[in-house]
């Protein structure tokens, strides 16, 4: 397990480091994510070309951890498929809910694994799924456009 120091590094460094945040010159989807119980109010843009995440970031203000957890969540899906980013997703949220995933599972989280601590702290969750929630709403619409595609070339 990951000692509580390295949790607060790996925070602190995306909260000062910023690389993840400014805005997109072609996005192809914004969506925004608000947490009222916490003030975190953060707009993930993402391009997707080809059924790829080709690049994403995000703008707004937020907490540490929900900005650190949308910048993690950012460096991990950068380059994937729709498909694997998809995954990606899902294993996050079981994990947040405190599912037991497989060791590869946990594995391909890479970072994002430190936040399964979140799942003893019920007042924090919103903060550290916002970004992944943004990123599952953006992935479930080029889902349903990319399954119509499909559909057009099969007819
Ligand atoms: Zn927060």
């Amino acid at each position: 397990m990951m000692t509580d120091s390295i949790y607060t590094e790996i925070i602190m460094y995306h909260n000062k480091e910023g690389h993840n945040k400014h805005l997109l010159d072609h996005p192809s989807h914004v969506e925004r994510g608000h947490n009222p119980n916490c003030g975190d109010d953060l707009t993930l843009q993402v391009e997707v070309e080809a059924g790829f995440i080709k690049d994403a970031s995000f703008v707004g203000n937020g907490c540490a951890i929900s900005t650190a957890a949308m910048s993690i969540m950012i460096d991990l899906v950068k380059g994937k498929s729709v498909e694997d980013a998809n995954q990606l997703v899902k294993d996050y949220l079981e994990m947040i809910r405190g599912h037991e995933l497989s060791a590869e599972a946990l594995e391909s989280l890479e970072d994002a694994q430190i936040f399964a601590s979140l799942q003893k702290m019920p007042a924090r969750v919103k903060c550290g799924t916002l970004g992944w929630h943004c990123m599952r709403v953006v992935l479930e619409s080029q889902d349903s456009s990319e399954s119509k595609i499909t559909l057009d070339h099969n007819i």
